[in-house]
């Protein structure tokens, strides 16, 4: 058992909750010792406090990058109370023990996410405090550790309760703590200095995330979840303001990324979009005459499905669009903006939640895309692979109509984000079968030609929707089956990668049907 806490060392950039704490501590007669600033900080609060530099004998120098970096701070620190040799050392050099260690480093990723130039981020690197709360939580048999100012009152409490000491397991998770936020630390310099130095690869790199938020659970009940922020200012669901409703869940945050990163593709330069989301594939994409209008066609794709979506839209929700979208039970509705009467109105449907963004996502933009599987993490770029009118070649003998050109670079963009074998059916830029997820790219063309015509059924149509459709699929027809099967839903025209060995069987294939077909050269897997 320890003996109560008898010197501090506090070193903190934050200064939040600071003086609080050392008076609180200077109450339980707990010597301070302080770096400058915030030395400075406790004597303007009348604090008693020792200066760093008493320990070391050393002044703080050189721009403050050396302040604590001297046996007489990490001495303290290291040492086993219970070693004589330990404590041997520190008779015959004059270090004092230090129990307790607060320390919050300087503000790097503030630094960085602000815009600093790259001198100002540089001398944002935190070196001595790193250092501090690496040896504090080594021994933390001995030494408590506290890194967030959200700690401090954990910690005031631990002391009421113990005596004024700390016990085993609270030292333990304070250092676990505390390697976190190094490790996390040390990761947004690496980050930051990759695109520095316009070093974008997904190689020999580390991560960092900031928790956000701890979640009720995951996919399922029985799974413990959290969400983390990577720090990026990319608009989407990590940086959306929430307007009204009870807490993102993990598959609501899932398929709001899916259903705005999709939305995003769309310009609204270009015109109104919605995209309709369930378990991370879309269910419905169109544009419209107007945001309701989009919304409603998109809803019209598979009414079935919808139920209990989310909705993405590329522009400011108007009241009209909220109106409609409230005709159904939607789960999360995501857009750049929203006027005050689609507020207003939303605000009566309380399991609604609404999330604002600023502006849409750049699809175009890099990044990374992590997957874990056992034993560790994929990490590729982000799938920002986009193609315009001049990156198609048509391969077949007829080309397609300016109409057909249209819906299927719509189609494509959709076909993009869902999941893999994809299929997508378009009329006049909406969406009219989606079929995603299958093993068999043949599989994934009838079955989103069967959910249209199910909709015919529903919607009255004499005609499948896809009567007159176009097609876009994710990757090359193995085979010639697949666009075999759409023209006989009645597709006119495809767009798909090309590449296959077959690519000869499968053009012949759309000529015998009269289709037109583009090949993009670029493919969108995405698992
Ligand atoms: P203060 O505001 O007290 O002058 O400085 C507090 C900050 O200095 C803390 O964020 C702490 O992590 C950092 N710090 C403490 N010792 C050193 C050191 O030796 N070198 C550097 N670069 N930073 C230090």
């Amino acid at each position: 058992d320890l003996a109560p806490l008898k010197r501090a060392l506090i070193s903190v950039s934050d200064k939040t909750g600071l003086i609080d704490l050392a008076k609180a501590l200077a109450a339980r007669k707990v010597e301070l010792v302080s770096t400058g600033g915030t030395a400075r900080a406790l004597r303007e609060a009348g604090l008693a406090v020792q200066d760093v530099s008493e320990l070391t004998g050393f002044p703080e120098m050189m721009d403050g990058r050396v302040k604590t970096l001297h046996p007489g701070v990490h001495g303290g620190l290291l040492a086993l109370r219970n070693d004589e040799a330990h404590v041997g050392a520190m008779v015959a050099h004059g270090i004092k023990a230090i129990d307790l260690l607060v320390v919050n480093l300087y503000p790097f990723e503030a630094t960085v996410a602000r815009g600093a130039d790259y001198a100002e981020a540089i001398e944002n690197i935190d070196i001595g405090g790193p250092a501090m709360i690496r040896a504090a939580a080594k021994n933390h048999d001995f030494v408590t550790v506290v890194t967030d100012p959200e700690d401090y009152m954990p910690l005031l409490s631990e002391l009421d309760a113990q005596d004024g000491k700390t016990r085993l397991t609270f030292r333990r998770k304070q250092a676990q703590r505390a390697y976190a936020r190094t490790a996390a630390y040390d990761a947004a310099v690496s980050t930051w200095m990759a695109g520095a130095i316009d070093d974008a690869a997904p190689r020999r790199r580390a991560f960092a995330g900031t928790l956000a938020q701890t979640l009720r659970y995951g996919e399922n009940p029985h799974q413990g979840a959290a969400f983390y922020r990577d720090g990026s200012d990319r608009p989407g669901v990590a940086s959306a303001t929430q307007h009204q409703g009870k807490e993102l869940s993990y598959n609501n945050i899932n398929d709001t990324d899916a259903a705005f990163e999709l939305v995003s593709e769309f310009l609204p330069s270009d015109g109104p979009a919605c995209a309709i989301i369930k378990h991370a594939n879309p269910c419905g994409v169109a544009r419209g005459a107007t945001l309701a209008e989009a919304y409603s066609r998109a809803y019209d794709c598979d009414r079935t499905s919808a139920f209990g979506g989310i909705i993405a839209l590329n522009m400011k929700l108007d009241l009209d669009t909220a109106r409609a979208i409230t005709g159904i039970f939607t789960e999360v509705v995501i857009a750049p903006a929203a006027d005050q009467a689609a507020i207003d109105h939303f605000a009566t449907k309380k399991n609604l939640r609404l999330l604002t963004t600023k502006g849409l996502a750049n699809p175009g933009l890099g990044g990374l895309a992590f997957k874990q599987v056992s034993g560790g993490f994929l990490v590729q770029d982000r799938d920002n692979g986009m193609i315009g009118l001049n990156d198609l070649k048509v391969v077949t003998k007829r080309a397609p109509t300016d109409a057909e050109l249209a819906d299927l670079l719509f189609a494509w963009k959709v076909a993009k984000h869902v999941k893999s074998n994809a299929i997508v059916y378009v009329k006049d830029g909406a969406t009219v079968g989606v079929g995603a997820g299958q093993m068999s790219r043949v599989d994934s063309t009838r079955i989103a030609a069967r959910k249209a015509q199910d909709m015919a059924e529903v919607l009255g149509l004499d005609a499948a929707p896809t009567k007159g459709s176009v097609v876009a699929s994710d990757a090359f027809f193995p085979f010639a089956d697949g666009l075999l099967s759409a023209a006989a839903a009645g597709a006119r025209a495809i767009i798909q990668p090309g590449g296959s060995m077959r690519d000869d069987e499968v053009i012949a294939a759309a000529d015998e049907a009269g289709l037109a077909m583009v090949f993009t050269g670029q493919r969108h897997f995405r698992h």
